[in-house]
């Protein structure tokens, strides 16, 4: 590392430092230098796969020839480090210089080493496909790849789950045009959408994400005129989005029907989870439905609305706002001492990343929103980026996405190919990093402050495990809507206000019937079912959370065990290892999240109910 452990914390500096990875800003000649060395040294490897010797079938692989198979797999985990780190870096220039197309470029620098890495793994695994026990035994074992087991096992697996290589060549190209297609067009048509609020002279324009914000307005009015120009913007495209959707569902549908799957075998593939686990985990979601209808319909009462909560009276604030700003630097130091609480080794990388300055919080014009985390495995540094706006909501992203960069730091001295973590059990460390210091928080307010942490809480609890749920079972009825015909506006409107009505029951007294028109997550086609991971990853992290609150501080050494396996064990294989637990068992899930009990009776206790 390059940074002294001494370096001045907390920091007064809100922004990051980037000329540790690649120096000389958005002209830097480094990166330019290690794209074109990537792209010379990829060249080579298409060109050298073509000469390594067959895996399968003939004479069969000699030593030497299996020696350079596992040479070749190595080198292609140096190269995917340093692409990764290329690519890091482009993208931290980017979101950070929006006003600088020169530097809104640097991320796209990267393309032609992106299409040749995809060009290698077609043909590793037209390779693979087919390979037989003995020989694969064979990769398993040798010394180079050892580490790498389950990235070898999922690279077998998922060569003979594809049509012939010469098929699967044509649906990559087809989809480029087509199922990807389809999902851009989906997001510029929600880019465009204005949303008009009011009507007659009162009327404004505004974008979908400022429309949505009102939903947190306390004026009851607006939250509901905020809905009905929502309503108005999306019906107006819904049937060019159905059209859309039909064609996502439709295309997924032919791919995973050839294959020899079903609609859920990439998201189980990709998530690492066996099908039932994500079932055990959805009827474990359902037992808390009574509990959170319990804590909407108080809500509803303590807002006094009359006819009960409708759907954008969901996050309407309870009590007087404080407006008290955090500062940077206390929100470091809260973060810090938090994490040191739990764990001394995550106090202090928190304390090294905030010094050596790999953090962004920057509140200024010129960059982008949202926020991220992301690591230079070259470097073995980290690097996160957010807004810091002084909120009490601002402090917990942060301890988020330190989090995050906690679980990639201990992951740092692992190959590329076992870090990749799937969805799920990557809010892991993020998720549990926010727990704890919103914990802390919780204990340090009363009345009003108090009540609205615990307002937030329920809303996310809410949102995991009803929100969630919902549209896992609605995308599931749209593949087997689509199984027998075409999904248009009237059928989708009608499924969603079906399934999402049922899943709110009593709590609210109207659902969005254009939630399938409006949710990006319908459309991300590079990722099917891009919802369940979240219930997930809610649920899971909080199991963590309780068993290392129930052992002490014993078990933060344990937690970071964990963090390093989930680039190389299945779900169902961390929960045995490290929670003693059954991940097909509901019981698992409904364990986790016990505590919503307590903190639904702690939130009736303050409304005085
Ligand atoms: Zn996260």
């Amino acid at each position: 590392m390059s940074h002294s452990n001494t370096a001045a914390f907390p920091v007064q500096n809100p922004s990051w430092e980037l000329d540790s990875i690649f120096g000389g800003g958005v002209d830097s000649q480094a990166f330019e230098d290690a794209v074109q060395g990537l792209e010379r040294d990829l060249g080579k490897m298409l060109d050298a796969l073509e000469s390594l010797g067959a895996i399968s079938g003939g004479a069969g692989l000699s030593a030497q020839g299996l020696d350079d198979w596992a040479a070749f797999l190595a080198q292609l985990e140096t190269l995917s480090d340093q692409a990764r780190e290329a690519g890091a870096w482009a993208g931290c220039m980017s979101v950070t210089h929006t006003d600088n197309p020169r530097a809104l470029l640097l991320p796209s620098r990267l393309n032609d080493v992106r299409a040749r890495m995809a060009t290698l793994w077609v043909g590793i695994e037209a390779q693979f496909r087919g390979i037989e026990d003995a020989v694969f035994a064979r990769f398993t074992e040798h010394p180079k790849l050892a580490h790498c087991g389950l990235f070898l096992r999922e690279l077998r697996r998922d060569a003979n789950g594809k049509m012939d290589p010469e098929l699967e060549r044509l649906a990559v190209e087809l989809n480029r045009d087509g199922l990807h297609t389809w999902g851009q067009l989906y997001d510029q048509i929600s880019a465009q959408i204005e949303v008009e609020i009011g009507e007659g002279e009162d009327a404004k324009k505004m974008s979908v994400g400022q429309a949505s914000n009102l939903f947190s307005d306390a004026d009851p009015a607006k939250r509901k005129r905020a809905f009905e120009g929502l309503q108005k913007a999306w019906g107006a495209q819904s049937t060019t989005l159905a059209t859309t959707l039909n064609a996502i569902v439709g295309s997924e549908r032919t791919l995973y029907t050839r294959r020899g799957g079903d609609e859920l075998s990439d998201a189980l593939n990709n998530n690492r989870v066996e099908r039932q686990t994500i079932e055990a985990m959805m009827e474990a979601a359902d037992a808390f439905r009574p509990l959170l209808i319990d804590y909407m319909q108080t809500k509803s009462k303590a807002l006094g609305l009359d006819e009960g909560m409708a759907w954008y009276d969901r996050e309407a604030p309870l009590g007087k706002l404080d407006n008290k700003k955090i500062s940077y630097v206390e929100a470091q130091e809260f973060i810090v001492e938090q994490a040191q609480k739990f764990s001394a080794p995550m106090g202090e990388f928190y304390r090294r990343a905030l010094a050596n300055r790999w953090v962004e919080v920057e509140d200024r014009p010129g960059k982008a929103q949202g926020g991220f985390c992301t690591g230079m495995p070259v470097s073995k540094e980290i690097r996160i980026f957010m807004t810091y706006g002084g909120t009490a909501s601002g402090v917990q992203t942060l301890a988020h996405e330190l989090g995050h960069a906690y679980h990639g730091w201990l992951m740092r001295d692992l190959g590329a190919f076992e870090r990749r973590v799937p969805m799920g059990l990557a809010e892991t460390a993020s998720t549990l990093s926010e727990a704890l210091v919103e914990s802390a928080a919780l204990a340090r307010v009363e009345g009003d402050q108090k009540l609205r942490l615990l307002d937030e809480r329920l809303q996310r609890a809410t949102a995991f495990l009803i929100n969630i749920p919902a549209r896992f079972r609605l995308e599931r009825a749209m593949h087997a809507e689509r199984a027998t015909g075409e999904l248009n506006a009237e059928k989708l409107t009608e499924m969603t206000t079906e399934i999402f009505g049922k899943a709110y029951g009593a709590g609210l007294t109207s659902v969005d019937p254009t939630f399938w028109a409006s949710k990006l997550h319908f459309y991300i086609t590079r990722e099917p079912f891009y919802n369940f991971p979240y219930t997930f990853g809610y649920l899971f992290s909080k199991a963590v959370y309780e068993r290392a609150q129930a052992e002490g501080p014993s078990y933060a050494g344990v937690v970071d065990q964990l963090l390093v396996d989930t680039g190389r064990l299945t779900a169902e294989e961390i929960g045995r290892r490290y929670l003693d637990a059954d991940l097909g068992d509901s019981a698992f899930w409904r364990a986790a999240a016990q505590s919503l009990h307590e903190d639904v009776r702690e939130f009736k206790q303050l409304l005085g109910v």
